[in-house]
Formats: C-alpha cells, sequence, structure tokens
C-alpha cells in the first residue's frame, strides 16, 4: 500500500459520500491562494466528500496535505439558504436532526444515527426550498463561494502559524488584540474581578484560541483583497461572519453528538472558544473595513449587527433547545445495539440524503 492509497484510506474513515452537488472541487481557489502566499506551495491539496464534512490540514510521511470536504461547502451552502429565508429556526431543526444523525453514522451508532435520521424524515420540507427568492438563492451560492475562500485560506495560515509561529509579532500582537476586543466591546470588565474574567485568563493560557483568531483574520485580509473587485465590502463581511457562525453551529452540533453519545460533558472550554472566536470574528472583520475601506464602515456594522442577533436567536437557539431535549430520549437509544449490515446503513443514508 503506498502514501496515497494510506491517506485516502485515512479520510474513507469518515464516509465517503457518492454525490455531491457542490461542483468545485476547490484546487483552483487553492492555486491562487497559493500565489498569495507563496510559503504554502510545498501543501498538496486533496478534496473529499465525506459525512464528516472537515477541512483540515495532516502531516503524513513528510508531506503536508490540506484535505478539503466538498460536502462542508454543500452544508454551507444549505445554512445560507437557510440564514437568507424568514423560516430559519424550523429549518434550522430539520437541518440540525440531519447532521446529528450523520455525526452517529461516522461513529457507527447506527441505532442513534437512525433515530435522528427519521426525526429529520418526520419533519416537514425545507421552507427555503419553497420560498427561497431567485436573488437570495444567488446571494446563496455568492455566500458560499466566498466562505470556500475562506475555509481553504483558514486552514493555509495553519500552516503558516506552524512554520513562523516563533518569529511572527503579528502573532503576539493577536493574543492582546484579542483581550483588547473583549474589553473594548464591554465583554469582560478589566476593572473589576468578575467571573467573566476567566475569558482573559483562558486567552491567556490557551495558544488554540490566539492560533484560530490570527487564522481567521489573516484570511479574512486575504479573501477580501482578492474578492473585493467583484463582491461590495458589506456583502463580503457578511458572508465571512455567517461562515464563522455556520462552522460554530456545525460544531456545537458534532460536540453535543458526542456529549449524547457518553452522557459525559466534554468542558466548557469548546463552548467559550467558539464564543471568543465569533466576538473575534465580528470586530476583527469591522477593524480591517475601517482601516482599509472605511465608507463601508457603518454599512458592514450595521449587517455584522443584525446577522449576530438573528443567528442566535433563530439558528442556535433552535439547536440548543433542540439537544437539550433530545438528552432524555437519547439515553435509551443509546443503550440498544442494532446489527450493522450494510442494508440497515443504506436506509440510513436514503433518509438523510
Ligand atoms: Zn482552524
Amino acid at each position: 500500500m503506498n502514501k496515497n492509497d494510506l491517506l485516502n484510506q485515512y479520510i474513507a474513515e469518515n464516509v465517503l459520500r457518492q454525490t455531491s452537488q457542490w461542483n468545485e472541487d476547490g484546487s483552483e481557489i487553492f492555486n491562487n491562494i497559493v500565489q498569495i502566499f507563496e510559503f504554502a506551495n510545498h501543501i498538496k491539496f486533496v478534496p473529499c466528500n465525506t459525512y464528516s464534512k472537515e477541512c483540515y490540514l495532516m502531516e503524513y510521511f513528510g508531506d503536508v496535505f490540506l484535505v478539503f470536504d466538498v460536502y462542508m461547502l454543500e452544508t454551507l451552502l444549505e445554512m445560507n439558504s437557510i440564514a437568507l429565508n424568514n423560516r430559519a429556526s424550523k429549518d434550522m431543526e430539520k437541518l440540525a436532526y440531519r447532521l446529528l444523525s450523520e455525526e452517529y453514522f461516522v461513529m457507527q451508532r447506527y441505532a442513534v444515527s437512525l433515530f435522528m435520521a427519521l426525526k429529520f424524515k418526520g419533519r416537514s420540507g425545507y421552507h427555503y426550498l419553497l420560498q427561497l427568492s431567485e436573488s437570495n438563492q444567488k446571494t446563496a451560492l455568492t455566500y458560499t463561494n466566498v466562505q470556500q475562500w475562506f475555509v481553504i485560506a483558514h486552514e493555509v495560515m495553519h500552516q503558516y502559524y506552524a512554520e513562523y509561529k516563533r518569529e511572527n509579532p503579528d502573532y503576539q500582537a493577536k493574543r492582546i488584540y484579542l483581550k483588547n476586543v473583549l474589553v473594548r466591546h464591554g465583554f469582560v470588565d478589566a476593572d473589576t474581578n468578575d467571573t467573566i474574567n476567566d475569558w482573559i485568563e483562558y486567552i491567556d493560557k490557551n495558544d488554540s484560541i490566539v492560533e484560530e483568531c490570527f487564522c481567521d483574520s489573516t484570511a479574512f485580509i486575504a479573501v477580501m483583497s482578492v474578492l473585493s473587485k467583484r463582491i461590495s465590502i458589506p456583502d463580503l463581511a457578511t458572508a465571512l461572519f455567517l461562515g464563522i457562525q455556520h462552522l460554530r453551529a456545525i460544531s456545537y452540533i458534532k460536540t453535543e453528538a458526542h456529549i449524547l453519545s457518553s452522557q459525559k460533558f466534554v468542558g466548557e472550554d469548546i463552548f467559550l472558544h467558539a464564543t471568543i472566536r465569533i466576538i473575534h470574528a465580528r470586530y476583527a472583520l469591522l477593524d480591517h473595513i475601517s482601516d482599509e475601506y472605511p465608507d463601508h464602515k457603518s454599512d458592514a456594522s450595521n449587517k455584522l449587527q443584525q446577522s449576530f442577533i438573528q443567528y442566535n436567536e433563530k439558528q442556535i437557539d433552535s439547536i440548543v433547545r433542540l439537544t437539550n431535549n433530545l438528552g432524555v430520549e437519547c439515553v435509551n437509544i443509546h443503550a440498544e445495539n442494532i446489527q450493522t449490515e450494510s442494508a440497515i446503513q443504506r436506509f440510513i443514508l436514503d433518509l438523510i440524503k
């Protein structure tokens, strides 16, 4: 078995999908990004299509691969369409069942995957499929394309971080910036010992949040500089910010799937990490716009605020409610063991198609 076979076998553990509605595999975007960040020209781009919908860097026998899952894009397109429609809460609940079913399928927990798939199928059809206007359909596609640029640029920046972290003063500056943003916008009080100051301590002790935010803001800058020729700055900012919020929602669902499955609490760090990343994204985007594209600042600021409030009220709240209610129901199903025959697996995949 050669190196590529091993890599493909590793990717296939996330369960390959047969079809995709997202046609671009991202290689062209990756090549464009490598032209901007030349240090990345040794990275090999590997598109795939799996139920885990994750993009990540991996080092394998001395080579660096960027594994890019097109199913993530397909899911982001759905989430953009849902966000642009006014029945977002109901549609998001339906989607959450499917995402949970997929997560359990990858974990080979077929009984609970089937349970979630039936819940998904039992819901009425997506409202956005019936109601989304033609112009919003186009906007959803544009947003998804911007997010594809972002996801690839973000992963490339992780490699930059790995190679140049120590020498890079921007990285240390990011930790200070991150704390300033929280204080400046009233999320933490610098003068009191409020419990919320735990956030500051978290940033001080935790390199991964600084790395994530560093990769986010450098990717924002790169994507805006390339795409601002054809997409307006407020639209770019909205697409980028929505992308971060979608990624947070997906990872929330994945984390909840593991919590529900093990009945163990994995710690609040994951949720704090996600919250800080969202706050950082909002203000890093605005600060960059106010430096480079000052004419668009107030429009972008209004759009991001609106997006933040609406996303929490509709999408996030409905996922939290749904997973909280699932807790009790799931205990019994997790105890059951169903046969892992391929007919059952095919049945589940048919339900969530
Ligand atoms: Zn990352």
